[in-house]
């Protein structure tokens, strides 16, 4: 037989069902590994699970016996009620110690904390992207300890208390008898291990608190409200544990002349009545510096002249959004006598001094989109 079930847990072949959960009791306390971590240990402490639970199981126990050996290759499976090797062994721990919400004693390391971080842009900078170094306030390793939380040449030692489980059971009485339960050990607040002389550096821990550069590259066509993820820039966690993210949340200022929408932008400039029938030419500022826009004879307020590709960058592809500068036709109100006599000249001419009421297209619109809509119901 490959293996001694009763060799291994050092009981006697006729022991009884006691004398097998004592031995086993003995041992494990020995060879837990979360006690005794090295391989070597946890190899020893699978064995003496195995023959436990072989052992402890009369109806297994008389098969193994009889030589069926249900962890042994090939054996044991669909010999009977064997659950095969693949038993997990934290089942047979639980029902040993009563302990269903074992969970071993938990790290110091854990992961660090988010971290949002502001950052205000003119629109120059969110149309083509910038470079920006940030300062932020928050937590790395601390170098002397490098994580530990222990003074340097000192390590962790395992806590008295529980052993190194990092939770201690308690019997408590019951209507239903007596029942074992499991509560993270107060000695060492369920780490399984104390530090008895903390880092002076970080009291114990494992990071400090210290103002960082960042320097990040803002691709461009970010808009306002949107947060840009900057994995493992956020503060480190305690015990020496992984890094948070950083956010950057940008804010777009407001420009004086732009208004933004999506990648387009909008703007309005204001054209004297006698340029906007004459038409002229009109250099306006755009992100792209001065530029000369051609008003044509005849413009209209509220016409609208695009300059394709002359707006925001698109975020993550290539082209841009346009330039629509609104035409707003200013009608003159001061006039001398001179220019009033020409005026009226100009109106006699084109038949204008008492012009009939007429709406214009758009108002035609607006009542034939009402009339649709009553047809519609
Ligand atoms: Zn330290
Ligand atoms: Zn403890």
């Amino acid at each position: 037989m490959a293996n001694d079930y009763y060799a291994t847990l050092g009981v006697r072949r006729d022991a009884s069902a006691d004398e097998v959960k004592k031995a086993y009791r003995r041992l494990a306390r020995e060879l837990h590994p979360d006690v005794n971590p090295d391989p070597e240990t946890q190899e020893k402490f699978k064995e003496i699970t195995q023959a436990y639970e072989v052992l402890s199981d009369p109806k297994k126990r008389e098969m193994y016996d009889l030589g069926a050996d249900p962890f042994a290759p090939g054996g044991g499976a669909g010999a009977g009620g064997f659950g095969g090797a693949g038993f997990p062994f934290s089942d047979i721990m639980d029902a040993f110690f009563g302990t269903a919400t074992s969970r071993g004693p938990r790290s110091r390391a854990r992961r660090g904390r988010n971290a949002t971080l502001r950052v205000e842009l003119d629109l120059q900078e969110t149309a083509f992207g910038t470079t920006r170094e940030l300062s932020i306030d928050t937590a790395v390793v601390c170098t002397s300890c490098t994580g530990s939380g222990c003074a340097p040449g000192t390590h962790p030692e395992t806590c008295e208390t529980c052993h190194g489980r990092g939770e201690v059971q308690q019997v408590q009485r019951s209507f239903l008898g007596q029942v074992m339960t499991a509560r993270p050990c107060p000695q060492c607040g369920g780490f399984g291990s104390v530090i008895r002389t903390p880092c002076p550096e970080c009291s114990g821990d494992g990071r400090v608190r210290t103002r960082r550069t960042v320097k990040v590259k803002i691709p461009a066509g970010v808009e306002n409200g949107i947060h840009i993820q900057l994995a493992g820039e956020g503060e480190v966690g305690p015990g020496g544990g992984p890094p948070g993210d950083l956010f950057l949340e940008i804010v777009e200022k407001q420009h004086a002349i732009f208004a933004r929408e999506a990648d387009d932008l909008h703007c309005t400039v204001e054209i004297p009545m006698t340029a906007a029938a004459l038409g002229t030419g009109v250099t306006i500022e755009t992100l792209d510096g001065a530029e000369e826009i051609d008003i044509k004879p005849g413009t209209q307020s509220g016409q609208v002249i695009t300059l394709y590709g002359r707006g925001v960058r698109h975020l993550n592809e290539s082209g841009r959004g346009d330039l629509n500068i609104h035409v707003n036709v200013e009608t003159p109100g001061k006039l001398d006598e001179e220019q009033e006599e020409l005026l009226r000249t100009l109106a006699k001419l084109r038949g204008e001094e008492r012009p009939p009421g007429k709406f214009a297209p758009g108002q035609r619109g607006v009542f034939s989109r009402l009339r649709d809509v009553f047809n519609q119901h």
